[in-house]
């Protein structure tokens, strides 16, 4: 079968949920037994969003092979349960690199490079490269038609419909429907204009999802239908809905499934939701309620914890438990007001300094007050310092990250990374194998000896200061052999104190949470009952 396309364009804004639409149609078509691959272009000059502040870019997502990549790329894998490669996200930037590598190459001599045809021949070259052996692939153009930045992207989208046929490319606009509420109306017109913009590149949107506040109703969706001149069938409601993982069943009720394979002259099976439907089930109806405490630095910018977040909402699903976030000011010189009634408390990664000792207050009033924590990446570092500060009484013992010239460095640079010079895609990246010491948390959890874990720090444990450490009662219960490198720590006399040098959160899905976040919200789920049951006696 030849491989079918369904180009994902957004019109009107951005943060629209292009990226979790998208992904809800890789899930229905998934439940339909197509194999199903997504590819996400960013339309941005920088190679990739690694060396990006997460305030504008959201979290960066780190796949298997150890590409820093969009955060779309999260949530891809979490519907379809399914890795995504450095192959799945490519930017503007990406594509002109390459391009211009090959021009000093002379691969091109004698030609005048330019935008048509060899950069669309690039990002077309990239598309059916992502696309071999799929049924399905999905790609989804980021920003918004209308933008000088995504023009090369949606003029190959455009050629692809010529290249691989009309019955073989979709064309799906996500566009969003405003409320008005002075005059209590919906309006269409942004709709319509974001539809002739796509129109002037050449593209007629096959199916329309509009995001909307209130109900569309018959009307709306015939005028939608007849402006933007898309069948009544194919102007699909997406609504605000109380968690993202409902939009597959949203679609599904209104047949876009259903559509998308008459559109493509496709033949699949009935569909399988069961066991997604059973998810959503769980999250809608919860037995109990946890408090985790954040403490984080992004506050205000809960995209930069992406993977965090539903990893969390993850092991809440294991536990059939509500998982409600508190997001801390570290910054706040009375955090522990501010951490005195959770449940359980997670530190998650970070850069920079802003909010480290109160991170470290954090980490100590976990391990003192036996409240479960749960550290990822500089929350194992920030664990670590803690312990040596306030166990082993090394007195201003740092990361050299934060403190350069700390007498006790306990978190610092390996010799390889202290020379390395450009800043991107240079960290300790991927996947990396880890051995797990026997009768430990982390044993226990996973129930394997081996795993593997994906990595984005430079920082790590120094080796100078583990024997110390480990005689103090620290248990280094992971390590990558070959290098010697700690890669878990946890403590034995409390119920739950766990850091990894990983991120656990880019591994958890919806359909399979991850081993440590189910661990991690099972005790905050005993504590909450302990407190509970204290506060009746
Ligand atoms: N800043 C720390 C390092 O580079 C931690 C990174 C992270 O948490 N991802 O090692």
């Amino acid at each position: 079968m030849n491989t079918k396309y369904i180009f994902v364009t957004g019109g009107v804004v951005s943060s629209l949920g292009k990226g979790i639409s998208a992904s809800s149609i890789g899930k229905l078509l998934q439940a339909r037994g197509l194999s199903v691959t997504m590819l996400k272009c960013d339309p941005y000059i920088n190679v990739d969003p690694g060396t990006m502040n997460p305030f504008q870019h959201g979290e960066v997502f780190v796949t298997e092979d150890g590409a820093e990549t969009d955060l779309d790329l999260g949530h891809y894998e979490r519907f379809l349960n399914r890795e995504m490669h450095h192959t799945n996200n490519f930017t503007a930037g990406k594509v002109y690199q390459s391009v211009i590598e090959r021009e000093r190459r002379g691969d091109f001599l004698g030609t005048t490079v330019q935008v048509i045809p060899h950069i669309t021949d690039e990002i077309k070259n990239r598309f059916r490269a992502v696309a071999k052996g799929a049924d399905i692939a999905i790609i989804e153009i980021g920003g918004t038609v209308g933008d000088i930045e995504s023009l090369p992207f949606l003029e190959a989208a455009r050629q692809m419909g010529l290249e691989a046929g009309r019955d073989n490319v979709l064309y799906l606009h996500v566009t969003l429907i405003p409320y008005i509420r002075a005059s209590e109306e919906l309006k269409t017109k942004p709709t319509q204009h974001s539809v002739q913009k796509l129109r002037e590149i050449g593209i007629s949107p096959d199916v329309l999802v509009c995001r909307t506040e209130r109900p569309l109703g018959p009307e709306m969706r015939a005028k939608l239908s007849m402006f933007c001149s898309v069948p009544k069938e194919s102007v699909i409601e997406a609504p605000d809905c109380e968690s993202i993982y409902e939009v597959p069943t949203v679609f599904h009720k209104q047949g876009l499934d259903e559509q998308i394979l008459m559109l493509l002259r496709l033949r699949a099976q009935s569909k399988d939701l069961d066991g997604w439907n059973e998810i959503v089930r769980r999250l809608k109806n919860p037995k109990r309620e946890v408090v985790v405490a954040l403490a984080g630095k992004y506050t205000d910018y809960k995209d930069a914890y992406k993977s965090v977040n539903e990893a969390l909402i993850h092991g809440g699903i294991a536990n059939e438990a509500k998982v409600r976030v508190r997001f801390l000011d570290t910054t706040d010189p009375k955090i522990a007001e501010q951490v005195a009634d959770v449940d359980a408390i997670l530190v998650p990664g970070g850069f920079g300094d802003r909010g480290i000792e109160g991170k470290i207050r954090v980490a100590q009033l976990a391990r003192e007050n036996k409240v479960p924590y749960f550290g990822l990446c500089l929350g194992l570092q920030i664990a670590v310092i803690e312990f040596s500060r306030n166990v082993l009484k090394l007195s201003g013992a740092h990361s050299t990250e934060f403190d350069p010239k700390s007498r006790y460095p306990v978190i610092d640079l390996l010799p390889e990374q202290k020379s390395v010079k450009d800043k991107g895609a240079t960290m300790r990246l991927g996947v990396y194998e880890c051995s797990l010491k026997k009768g430990t948390l982390a044993h226990r959890a996973y129930g394997a000896a081996t795993i593997s874990e994906r990595h984005r720090h430079r920082f790590e444990v120094n080796n100078k200061f583990r024997k110390l450490l480990e005689d103090a009662g620290l248990v280094v219960s992971g390590v990558h052999a070959p290098k010697n490198l700690v890669e878990i720590v946890e403590l034995k006399d409390h119920p739950w104190f766990l850091a990894t040098q990983f991120h656990p959160e880019f591994k958890s899905r919806p359909e399979d949470p991850h081993p440590l976040f189910r661990g991690f919200i099972a005790a905050a789920v005993e504590r909450a009952q302990a407190r509970q049951a204290h506060a009746r006696a």
